[in-house]
């Protein structure tokens, strides 16, 4: 039976971060929370005499997206017009980039279960955002509304070359992408809202064949397991139309989430549909090599740069090391853990930080942005348990208190009187009373019954209401017990 290869270029579309839109003044607003229709003027409502001028930020945030992507970047790149009626986009046309995009010949380094590689980019140019349509039934009726808040806020569309064949690989490029832009703060690349958004281009042919099969695409995808479902569906489709020995059409398909199908939308659009050309009201946008070098020489640092320091100078784990990387507050919040304590191992402050300190989070529905806890108080207590003052135990009980009411451990050790006993008479005579209170035990571990010394341990602690130094509890009952053996 034959087998199949798939192949899968991904379009993705993120909203920059700007305050204002692409081509007017009017703020860019977050649709969730703003009244329709309240953040728009003459120039995206698309009334006809006005004149667009392009958003330098736009443009900055959008090459600082270049850079992270290893493109080339365009010295003149033209915004085009991509002509089309619709109902959210008044002006009957949006402006785009066509011939000549701001940045070409990019890639992305991913990695999966088969080891890393790279997703090359084909190019990535600025456009504008459409409007929003809301279709509502009222009175029997069904209406059509209109939102302009959108229209006008800059995009980049950033396009792959089909050099995904798994899922895994399209989970991996579109997460690895969204984290990117994140981390340089070109776009919060929040699917809910709809800044990020995806279109799958999905093709399939016989394994062996270098020949790339015929495409469908699938738009609107609007969250990373849809994207997933539908690439998984359309494979399945395409396989058995293949395996048929039909041909698949090209097409524009649609996904239903709740159904779980690819619709139908229309059959693919050409470029020439849209009658592109030159948009007469702006001129070329020219980026000369000094704004580029300078902001270069201004990019935070990137997260396959960040995998590696912290693997290189911290020697930590590869699971460890992505839950740092993922969030860029998570890594700001360990890296000035490390600085304020030098002389901890940096995989103790990971332990706690992952574990004792995300699971407070979570359960308090807290962010580490607002915690009663700086870095600095944080590793005291850290270290107190490294030194012994505090075991492990009270650590956490201290951190919880630490996180509740803002105090320091040291406080919060000295008010409760926490310090862990580590006197070796105080502990010999509390191993001995323990024993003399349960003869009975004691006779069945001389018995042979090992486990009852783990018992006796739990005893001894319990009677220092956990505040012993277990290692010290642990050696001082072994040696009692032998001497009781060798009695
Ligand atoms: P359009 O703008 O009409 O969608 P593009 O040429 O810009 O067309 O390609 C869009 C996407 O389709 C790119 O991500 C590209 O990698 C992908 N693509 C092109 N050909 C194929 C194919 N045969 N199989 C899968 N993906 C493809
Ligand atoms: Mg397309
Ligand atoms: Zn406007």
């Amino acid at each position: 039976m034959t087998k199949y290869t798939s192949d899968i270029g991904l379009e993705v579309h993120v909203e920059l971060s700007t305050r204002s839109k692409m081509f007017c003044s009017c703020a860019v607003v977050d649709n969730t929370i703003s009244a329709p229709n309240t953040a728009v003027c003459p120039v995206c409502c698309g009334m006809p005499g006005t004149l667009p001028v392009i958003n330098r930020n736009a443009v900055e945030l959008a090459l600082r997206a270049a850079i992270a992507l290893e493109c080339d970047i365009a010295e003149t790149s033209i915004f085009a017009r991509k002509n089309y009626f619709y109902p959210d986009l008044p002006k009957g046309y949006q402006i785009s980039q066509y011939e000549y995009p701001l940045a070409q010949n990019g890639r992305i380094l991913i990695r999966t279960d088969e080891g890393e590689k790279y997703v090359r980019i084909h190019r990535a140019h600025l456009e504008e955002d459409t409007g929003k349509l809301t279709h509502v039934v009222q009175d029997e009726n069904n209406h059509s509304l209109v939102d302009l808040n959108r229209a006008g806020v800059p995009l980049l569309e950033i396009v792959s070359e089909p050099d995904m064949h798994t899922v895994e690989d399209v989970a991996a490029y579109s997460r690895e992408l969204r984290l990117l832009l994140r981390m340089i703060g070109v776009s919060s690349g929040d699917m809910e809202k709809g800044v990020m958004r995806f279109e799958a281009n999905v093709s399939m042919r016989p394994e062996g064949c270098e020949e790339l099969g015929t495409r469908v695409e699938i738009k609107n995808l609007n969250s990373f397991k849809a994207m997933e479902n539908a690439i998984i569906y359309q494979m399945g489709i395409q396989k058995a139309t293949l395996e048929r020995g039909e041909k698949v059409h090209q097409q524009t398909l649609g996904w239903n989430e709740s159904e779980g199908k690819t619709f139908s939308q229309r059959s693919k659009e050409n470029a020439n549909d849209y009658r592109y050309f030159p948009e007469p009201d702006l001129p070329p946008l020219i980026v000369d090599k000094d704004w580029v070098s300078e902001i270069m020489k201004a990019m935070p640092e990137l997260p396959n740069a960040k995998r590696a320091r912290y693997e290189n100078d911290y020697a930590l784990q590869q699971e460890h090391i992505e839950r740092l990387v993922e969030d860029i507050h998570t890594a700001i919040f360990f890296e000035s853990c490390v600085q304020a304590a030098p002389s901890l191992a940096p995989k103790s402050i990971v332990n706690w930080m992952l574990t004792d300190l995300f699971a407070w989070i979570n359960t308090n529905g807290a962010s580490l942005g607002d915690l009663k806890l700086d870095p600095s108080s944080f590793t005291n207590m850290i270290r107190m348990v490294e030194e012994g003052v505090i075991n492990q135990n009270t650590g956490k009980e201290v951190l919880a208190e630490m996180l509740e009411s803002g105090d320091s451990a040291e406080l919060i050790v000295g008010k409760k009187g926490l310090q862990q006993v580590s006197d070796s008479g105080l502990i010999n005579k509390m191993i001995s009373s323990i024993l003399e209170k349960y003869p009975d035990e004691l006779q069945d571990y001389l018995n042979g019954k090992d486990q009852i010394a783990n018992w006796l341990f739990g005893q001894v602690m319990r009677k220092a209401k956990g505040k012993a130094n277990p290692q010290v509890v642990k050696k001082i009952l072994q040696e009692q017990l032998d001497l009781k053996t060798q009695e």
